[in-house]
């Protein structure tokens, strides 16, 4: 039995409707359609600008761009999600933040084909999506690289998934500000139907994992508010920076627990605490693959329950509401499912692995404990793993 609950996975419009709105804006009928998934990450957090290993899937939460070139140099954007505002700018010219916030992402996009030297024409884009924003689950990667996928398509660029994900990353550090790592845009370009990636974000070499046919994700977002967010990722990776370099390497991929420990005294305490973060959870990351290979869900509980705690006072990027969050599942579903925070942190969403017949148990447990206890109201999301990056003609 397959159980869905809460918000919706439909779009807000089908395909039809969307290209007939995509008309009535402009006049014209879209060539094509670029989509891109949001992901979820099952463990493996915040070693991915430490060039460590991550395994995140793509969700079937979808963000979907209708496009049709131009004759001339404008790009003219709108978005089903922010009905009364949309964003309108010139590849001839430098590229520079506009007034709209979610604009700037497709400005950002531009901005990095162009400086890499590809020559772009205008574009008419058309924007719907059922990835929820500010969750966790990368609804700005999934914007990325569908935006970045239509503009492969229509200037013929050639581009592979791999490329269009570095883009994707390029754009937000480069453009929006944000010094993400390349997990959430790289899952989103070549996630697997079905299947986690072992990504290593050293080499960028990639290894489908099948979910085994009866575990299932469930993803619950706390809904608390995220705020310096940006800040206070960046600066995490500052400390990651420097204690890499006290190390001696170029990245902590490349750095031991014994030499970490071994150099305590010469590291702040945050830099020393964010080493031991990344370190052990590269390595929980390959056993926690081999578990999922095997269908181990003793095991997965153990590795998601240590990244869950690492993160909480090694990384320190949990909040109590995500704590809350996996204290009330991991409660309920006991030796029966792995849980843990996922994604960016700060707020966010948590994600479960756990068997069909105990998803309800887990939704009532949310729907019984957490506004009680912080006052919000959680959503529950009930995934499978989808696949990355589509491109078709219409
Ligand atoms: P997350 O990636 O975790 O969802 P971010 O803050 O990184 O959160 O990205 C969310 C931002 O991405 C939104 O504020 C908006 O600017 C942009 N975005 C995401 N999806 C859409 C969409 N469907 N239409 C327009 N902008 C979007
Ligand atoms: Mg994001």
């Amino acid at each position: 039995m397959r159980v869905r609950f809460s918000i919706s996975k439909e779009h807000k419009m089908n395909l039809r409707t969307l290209a007939e709105k995509f008309k009535d804006i402009y006049l014209i009928e879209p060539q094509g359609m670029s989509s891109a998934p949001g992901r979820v990450n099952i463990i493996g957090e915040f070693t991915d600008y430490n060039d460590g290993f991550v395994l995140p899937c793509a969700l079937e939460f979808r963000t979907v761009v209708l496009f049709r070139a131009r004759e001339d140099t404008k790009v003219n954007v709108h978005s089903l999600d922010y009905p009364t505002e949309k964003d309108s700018f010139t590849v001839g010219e430098k590229i520079i933040s506009g007034p709209s916030q979610w604009g700037n992402y497709i400005r950002a996009i531009v901005f990095v084909l162009i400086r890499a030297g590809y020559s772009l024409r205008g574009v008419d884009l058309l924007i719907d999506s059922n990835v929820p924003q500010g969750a966790g689950l990368s609804s700005s990667a999934a914007l990325e690289v569908a935006v970045c996928g239509a503009f492969n398509q229509i200037a013929d660029l050639g581009l592979t998934a791999q490329r269009i994900a570095v883009y994707g990353q390029e754009a937000e550090n480069d453009f929006m500000d944000c010094q993400c790592g390349i997990m959430d845009q790289l899952i989103s370009a070549k996630g697997d139907e079905g299947k986690a990636l072992l990504i290593d974000c050293q080499s960028l070499e990639t290894e489908s994992i099948s979910i085994p046919e009866d575990l299932i994700l469930v993803i619950i977002n706390s809904n608390y508010p995220r705020k310096l967010v940006d800040s206070e990722y960046n600066q995490r990776r500052l400390d990651c920076e420097q204690a890499a370099a006290k190390l001696g390497v170029a990245t902590l991929r490349n750095a031991s627990m014994d030499k970490l420990v071994s150099i305590e005294s010469k590291l702040t305490v945050n830099e020393f605490k964010r080493a031991m973060h990344v370190i052990s959870e590269n390595n929980r990351v390959i056993k926690a693959t081999e578990a999922l290979q095997r269908n181990d869900i003793d095991s997965l509980r153990e590795l998601m329950s240590a990244s869950h705690q690492s993160l909480k006072d090694d990384f320190e990027v949990t909040v109590p509401e995500t704590d809350g969050l996996v204290e009330i599942c991991q409660g309920v579903l006991g030796d029966k499912g792995a849980v843990r925070m996922t994604g960016g942190g700060f707020g966010g969403a948590i994600v479960c692995l756990c068997r069909s017949e105990d998803v309800l148990k887990v939704k009532s447990a949310v729907d019984d404990n957490y506004e009680k206890q912080f006052n919000l109201k959680a959503d529950v999301y009930v995934c499978k793993a989808g696949e990355g990056l589509k491109v078709i003609s219409l």
